[in-house]
């Protein structure tokens, strides 16, 4: 047999043909670009990759190296030292416009202004900066990333309104560096070189919390994953991110050469391209993809999960009796403990009178349970013994870390 994922994405692309747009013309070498090229990448968890279209080509990656950079930054500077420089809001702004909240600081690292700051705090030591940028994208990629050098001295030519920007955000005292430099490695940045392969991998890396997927490479921390792709969901998707958050509802960032980017935690990296435009500057044919995959998979992050109400595989009392002739309740949980399923657990716990019956609680049947959810069902298992209940936890799989049993 052979996985329908791909045959799945090749159908989604036929669909998603459409012919409107425009492509990017602002950078002279991206206007040359073939605009009927269309692919898409999915990458799981455990690093594989499915691909349809023309997942060869390569584009420069724009944008959507923003958030990476950001995430470079976080690991550089720390959370609160990023954000006196830069900070989380959207905009409701164009990407290139000046965009200062009453603090001075860029309102957002996904657009230029901010972007361009984050960029000047890649590295502490300025001479470092590129390399840092450069090695710290290809670990997120897996692989060595290149530079369009046409594309970079392209876009280097046309950079007055970015320099302009530098130099602002240089006024108020939040870009660190000189304006000149940054700017220059911000559109080296942005001249990176990906495919959709690519694209599919870096997303997985910030949906599995910094590891990369292939390499294994732990890139940056996991709470730096939850900023950047919390700035992603906000901010990404320029000025129709609430478009974006209620039509597709996942994390994703754009660049102007057509590519997306789309991570679901946990779950999958998407990567997307096609170079005509629409009026805000996603991709339309990419942004197309994006909505049927998520219809299609189920990946919006509003589509509520089902576990928590079916918690509770069994509850009853097994025919067993101890020495002292007391008896045994069992209590089978099942699927995955979170918050909301562990508190439905705790709360057939609750019903148990206090008496000197035996509680077993069978774990055998959950497959997963965040740390949240390991807290409550152990204040669960103390506070029942507290009630001077004999407490057995069934846990095969060491769900609880074998600590309870
Ligand atoms: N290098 C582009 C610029 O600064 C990136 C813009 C984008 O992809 O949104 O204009």
């Amino acid at each position: 047999m052979h996985t329908p994922v791909p045959d799945h994405l090749l159908d989604v692309l036929d669909q998603c043909s459409l012919d409107d747009g425009e492509v990017a013309g602002y950078i002279p070498e991206l206007a040359r670009v073939d605009p009927a090229q269309l692919a898409v990448a999915l990458c799981t968890l455990d690093g594989t990759v499915h691909s349809a279209g023309d997942a060869e080509a390569r584009f420069t990656i724009q944008s959507i190296s923003k958030p990476f950079v950001y995430a470079l930054a976080l690991a550089e500077h720390g959370t609160a030292a990023v954000l006196e420089h830069v900070g989380v809001e959207p905009s409701g702004n164009a990407f290139n416009e000046i965009s200062l909240d009453p603090l001075g600081r860029p309102r957002n690292p996904m657009i230029n202004i901010g972007a361009i700051t984050t960029t000047s705090l890649a590295s502490i030591d300025p001479d470092q900066r590129w390399q840092r940028i450069h090695s710290g994208l290809s670990a997120f990629a897996g692989r060595e990333l290149e530079v369009d050098e046409s594309v970079y001295r392209s876009e280097l030519e046309i950079s007055s309104r970015n320099m302009s920007l530098a130099y602002m955000v240089k006024a108020h005292d939040r870009l660190e560096g000189d304006p000149d430099r940054v700017v220059a490695d911000y559109v080296r940045q942005c001249a990176l070189v990906v495919d959709v392969r690519d694209l599919a991998v870096m997303a997985m890396t910030l949906a599995n919390q910094g590891r990369n997927p292939i390499t294994g490479e732990e890139v940056v921390p996991a709470a730096i994953c939850r900023q950047v792709l919390s700035v992603m969901m906000t901010c990404g998707m320029y000025d129709a991110a609430g478009d974006w958050m209620s039509n597709v509802g996942f994390p994703a960032k754009s660049g102007v050469s057509g590519c997306i980017m789309g991570a679901l935690p946990g779950q999958v990296g998407i990567g997307v391209f096609s170079p005509r435009l629409d009026r805000f500057g996603n991709s339309v044919r990419g942004v197309r993809v994006c909505e049927r995959l998520s219809a299609d998979m189920g990946l919006h992050l509003m589509q509520a999960p089902e576990a928590a109400s079916h918690v509770l595989h069994s509850l009853g009392d097994t025919p067993e009796t101890d020495k002292d002739g007391d008896g045994v309740r069992q209590m089978q949980l099942q699927g995955s403990l979170h918050f909301a399923a562990s508190e439905a657990a705790l709360r057939e716990l609750a019903r148990i009178p206090e008496d000197d019956t035996i509680i077993e609680i069978d774990l055998d049947r959950v497959t997963a349970i965040n740390s949240v959810g390991k807290r409550m069902l152990r204040e669960g298992v103390r506070r029942l013994r507290l009630d001077g209940h004999e407490v057995r936890v069934l846990d095969g799989q060491q769900h609880l870390g074998g600590q309870d049993q």
